[in-house]
């Protein structure tokens, strides 16, 4: 989506909360910036995603974590708030398989390795991956990004 591209490219594509400072106002502000209000159950979901560097994780986990650190939500609540996030250009969706989809608190465009069988996601570093040909999209649509995913496995 062309709107969200642009709230992406105008935004420092690193602005990880984490380091010196109040990471709950650091939170707010930034859901405050991405037209989201900051509600409770917001601010504590975004806190657990973005106090902790870049990170890739499942709705599951998510609410997983939530339910450790005693964050009141339910896993409908979880799904329904990434999801805003997602659509407010915070996070970025990876769906590696049909039935997983990952969050990445990097909004930024990189690619991903997959390890299959521990189902870990890691970042490609850099742009260390070029598509040479991509195909000619249907009329009306155009490219929004091209996400990579490389599968790995331990060696035999
Ligand atoms: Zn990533």
């Amino acid at each position: 989506m062309a709107a969200q591209d642009t709230q992406t490219a105008t935004r420092p594509a690193t602005a990880s909360v984490g380091g010196t400072g109040c990471v709950v106002s650091r939170v707010k502000s930034r859901l405050q910036a991405a037209g989201l209000r900051p509600t409770r159950q917001r601010m504590g979901l975004g806190w657990l995603l973005f106090a902790q560097g870049d990170r890739h994780l499942t709705a599951e986990g998510l609410y997983e974590e939530a339910r450790k650190a005693r964050v009141p939500v339910s896993l409908a609540t979880v799904y329904n708030t990434l999801h805003q996030f997602t659509e407010a250009g915070l996070i970025r969706e990876v769906a590696v398989e049909g039935s997983k989809t990952y969050f990445d608190t990097n909004a930024a465009n990189h690619h991903h390795f997959f390890i299959e069988g521990e189902n870990r996601l890691i970042d490609i570093e850099g742009s260390d991956i070029a598509v040479a040909t991509l195909p000619n999209v249907p009329d009306g649509m155009e490219i929004a990004r091209v996400d990579v995913v490389v599968r790995l496995r331990r060696k035999a």
